[in-house]
């Protein structure tokens, strides 16, 4: 069977954890070469041995990159296409959010800026460059490939719900993600370059486990998940796939929810 993304080429970013950890396996299983790039390289080579020892049919390169840095995101998508000859899915999923990241009244701007940064402006950084990429992607009709690709951009249910337990960066930050994600959606759909969101509900990925770092801090949010847990990296690896993928080829601006349904909740079964 060939895989779902045969002939294809991915940068994921965020990719020593989590989502992108779980995204690189899969997407490799499905036959794509990945440039894996992660702020922590050590993670970033952790993860791209695990892959290619697991698929040594693809290419798994580790690359250390600031996504709020530009001229480091260019230099990962510059590299992918030296690697690969090719860019067709950009990822842009790394993120943080900050245990100082709080109220209106309590947030540092310090924090603000940061979050902003990595968060937003790496997206931006990331579809700038995949753009620019995909433009150049060469036509092999055999394999079945085209000039542009697909971009998928990390958001997250807080961008759609408010939250009482508040971190206003990091949902000022996602919330914008969708909305930039929308526009660069229309902007370039003529082009055959698919944008979408991705929104995850709450994970059990050390971004969410380090902030929920109390029982009492777990089980205020637990109360609220229609299904009675966190989501899985992998749960939102297999929706990755798929908007990575051609199954998803008449789908661009939407705002994909991975929730569990906590987005539709009000009161949940217990
Ligand atoms: P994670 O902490 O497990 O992984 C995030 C990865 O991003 C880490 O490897 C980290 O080193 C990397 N990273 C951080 N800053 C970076 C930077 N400036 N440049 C490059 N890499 C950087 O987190 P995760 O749960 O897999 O989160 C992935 C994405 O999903 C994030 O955008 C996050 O906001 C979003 N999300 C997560 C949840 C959740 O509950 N975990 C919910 C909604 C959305």
């Amino acid at each position: 069977m060939p895989g779902r993304l045969q002939h294809r080429s991915a940068l994921i970013t965020g990719a020593g954890s989590g989502i992108g950890l779980e995204s690189s396996i899969l997407f490799a299983q499905e036959g794509a070469n990945i440039l894996l790039v992660d702020v922590n390289f050590e993670n970033a080579e952790k993860a791209s041995k695990q892959v290619s020892e697991r698929f040594p049919n693809v290419k798994a390169i580790p690359f250390k990159a600031d996504v709020s840095k530009e001229d480091e995101v260019k230099a990962a998508v510059d590299l992918a296409v030296k690697e690969f000859g090719r860019l067709d899915i950009m990822f842009n999923n790394a993120g943080i959010m900050h245990s100082e990241d709080d109220n209106a009244l309590n947030t540092e701007e310090s924090i603000w800026d940061l979050t902003m940064n990595i968060n937003l402006k790496g997206v931006w950084w990331g579809c700038k460059y995949a753009i620019l990429a995909m433009r150049q992607n060469p036509t092999d009709e055999a394999k079945g490939l085209h000039t542009g690709g697909s971009i998928i951009n990390t958001a997250s249910f807080v961008a759609i719900m408010g939250a009482a337990t508040p971190q206003l960066a990091y949902t000022a930050s996602k919330g914008a993600v969708l909305a930039m994600t929308r526009e660069l959606a229309m902007v370039h759909a003529r082009e055959g370059i698919r944008l979408n969101s991705l929104c995850p509900g709450p994970l059990k990925t050390p971004l969410l486990m380090d902030f929920l770092n109390t029982d009492e801090k777990k089980q205020r949010r637990l109360i609220h998940l229609p299904m009675g847990r966190f989501g899985e990296a992998v749960e939102l690896a297999n929706a990755a796939l798929f908007l990575a993928s051609g199954e998803s080829s008449y789908i661009t601006g939407t705002d994909f929810k991975v929730d569990g349904g906590l987005s539709s909740a009000y009161v949940t079964a217990i």
